[in-house]
C-alpha cells in the first residue's frame, strides 16, 4: 500500500521536527525548514530511520511569495498530498504595543499569518477526499499576550478564525481542517524571542504544574491527522496543561 505524505512546515526545531519523528512510522515526509539546516537533517535522519521517504525543502516564509517555490519543490518529489502541519512560527522580543514597528509587525504577520493561509491553499489543491489539515495556534490567542507580544496572539487569533473557514469551506470535499493550541511548550522558540528562562517561570502557572512537550502537541497533531479523528473537523484542540 502507498504511504500517505505529510508536509510539515518548520521541522528543523521543536514541535515541527517531533511531528516528523512521530509521523515518520506511518507518513512519508516533505519538510520545510528555513534556516536550521542542521536541525532540519537531523530530524530527516530520523525519520528516515524510521521508515519514511524524507525531502527537505527550504524556504523563508517571511516572504509569502517563497510559498510558491516551497510547492514548486514540493512538486518536484511528491505525486500527491495528504496531510498538513502549517507549524512555522515565529514571536519576537517582549515588547508593548506602543513600541511595535512596521518591519515587526510585517515579519510576524507575513511568518504566522500570511504563509499559512498561502500554504493551506496551495496544500489543499493536491488534496483528496480523506485527507486533513492541522494549524498550529497558541495558548496566546485566548491570553493576548499583554506586554509580551499581543501581535503574536494577533497572528494566531487570525489563525484560528483562518482555519474555521477553511474547515466550512473544504468539509464537503472530504477534507478535515483542525487548529492545536499549544500553551508552554519546551521549544527554542522562548529563547529566539529573547526569554530562555520563560519556560521555568511560566511552568508554576500551569495547572498541571509543568510546561508540555514538543512530542506531547505532536501526539494531538497526529491524532487530529488520523482516521482516529475522522468525523473531527472545525475544532481547536487545546494542548496547554489546563491553562
Ligand atoms: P521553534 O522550535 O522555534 O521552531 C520554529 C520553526 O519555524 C522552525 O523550524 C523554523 O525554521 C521555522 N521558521 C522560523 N522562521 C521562519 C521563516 N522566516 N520562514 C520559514 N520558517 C520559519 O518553535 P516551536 O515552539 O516548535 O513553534 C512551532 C509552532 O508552535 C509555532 O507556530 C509557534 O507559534 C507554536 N507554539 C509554540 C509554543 C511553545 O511554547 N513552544 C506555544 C504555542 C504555540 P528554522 O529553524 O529552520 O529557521
Amino acid at each position: 500500500m502507498t504511504r500517505p505524505t505529510l508536509l510539515i512546515t518548520g521541522a528543523s526545531s521543536g514541535i515541527g521536527a517531533a511531528t516528523a519523528r512521530r509521523a515518520a512510522p506511518d507518513w512519508d515526509l516533505a519538510l520545510h525548514y528555513n534556516a536550521n539546516l542542521t536541525g532540519a537533517e537531523e530530524t530527516a535522519k530520523a525519520a528516515r530511520a524510521a521508515g519514511a521517504r524524507v525531502t527537505l525543502i527550504s524556504t523563508d516564509l517571511s516572504d509569502p511569495a517563497n510559498v510558491a517555490a516551497l510547492f514548486a519543490a514540493f512538486d518536484r518529489d511528491h505525486a500527491a498530498l495528504d496531510g498538513l502541519v502549517n507549524n512555522a512560527g515565529v514571536v519576537d522580543i517582549a515588547a508593548r504595543v506602543t513600541d511595535f514597528t512596521p518591519e515587526r509587525v510585517a515579519r510576524m504577520v507575513a511568518i504566522n499569518l500570511t504563509a499559512p493561509m498561502l500554504v493551506a491553499g496551495q496544500a489543499a489543491r493536491r488534496m483528496t477526499r480523506g485527507s486533513a489539515i492541522v494549524n498550529v495556534s497558541s495558548a496566546a490567542a485566548r491570553f493576548g499576550s499583554p506586554g509580551q507580544y499581543v501581535d503574536y496572539a494577533a497572528t494566531k487569533g487570525g489563525l484560528e478564525v483562518f482555519s474555521k473557514g477553511l474547515a466550512q469551506e473544504l468539509a464537503a470535499d472530504g477534507i478535515r481542517v483542525n487548529a492545536v493550541r499549544p500553551g508552554i511548550i519546551e521549544t527554542p522558540i522562548h529563547a529566539k524571542g529573547g526569554q530562555p528562562d520563560r519556560v521555568n517561570r511560566l511552568a508554576p502557572m500551569v495547572p498541571m504544574g509543568r510546561a508540555g512537550t514538543a512530542d506531547e502537541v505532536a501526539r494531538a497533531i497526529l491524532w487530529l491527522l488520523s482516521d482516529q479523528a475522522s468525523y473531527v473537523t472545525d475544532t481547536v484542540m487545546d494542548v496547554s496543561g489546563g491553562r
